[in-house]
């Protein structure tokens, strides 16, 4: 791939952090050509650090490395957009980008609900958590809780009792957003599909 390493002194360019996945800015960083071998042939993002002033391969003392997915070259050549897998929270600070999650694509109480759900699966061993005990008799019984609330919304839409079909519609919607934590994915990644669809 042709980069234009020359166009500043320092033989620097941008490499913008993009998550495979959620399509997140993870952080920005700067690669010199040697930085971008190394980040080809390591598969883990490795940086030009100007502050330590040598190679630095993302993850090397935390192990929450950024594994390469892929590297698109910008239309002037001169800015690459990394597209990765993270292992653990890319910034220092312990969130998963470096922008204090701000960047990140929110769905108001539902991402609350999501991040309460996905706390249960954490601590499967919380005796008075309902979501727990679920995630605790694993994926199967999670799949059939969605199946079952699935049928009972179904049954509810042909009568006209509206507060049983809000109600059913609560239940399928919370026992999906268990299904997406149980099989590790957010209801983001269910939207960019839809997205991508239209
Ligand atoms: P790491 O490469 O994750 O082992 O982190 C090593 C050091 O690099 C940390 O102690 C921080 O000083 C710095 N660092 C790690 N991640 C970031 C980041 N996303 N942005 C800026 N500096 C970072
Ligand atoms: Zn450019
Ligand atoms: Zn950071
Ligand atoms: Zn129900």
């Amino acid at each position: 791939m042709e980069i234009d390493f020359n166009k500043n002194s320092d033989g620097l360019v941008p490499a913008i952090i993009q998550d495979a996945k959620t399509k997140n800015v993870l952080m920005l960083g700067y690669m010199d050509q040697e930085a971008y071998d190394k980040t080809i042939t390591l598969k883990k993002v490795t940086f030009f650090s100007r502050s330590k002033n040598r190679l630095w391969t993302k993850g090397e003392e935390s192990g929450n490395f950024l594994h390469l997915i892929d590297i698109k070259v910008d239309c002037d050549k001169d800015t690459l957009l990394v597209s990765v897998k993270p292992e653990g929270p890319t910034c220092h600070t312990g969130t998963d980008t470096c922008w204090n999650d701000k960047n990140v694509q929110k769905y108001g109480f539902l991402t609350e609900l999501e991040e309460v759900i996905r706390n249960r699966k954490e601590n499967q061993d919380n005796e008075k958590s309902y979501v727990a005990s679920l995630f605790k008799k694993g994926i199967n019984k999670v799949a059939q809780k969605v199946g079952e609330e699935a049928v009972e919304v179904v049954i509810e839409a042909k009568d006209d009792n509206e507060e049983l079909f809000l109600n059913e519609s609560a239940d399928l919607l919370f026992h999906y957003l268990i299904l997406l934590q149980a099989k590790g994915y957010k209801l983001n990644d269910i939207v960019n599909v839809l997205q991508s669809r239209s």
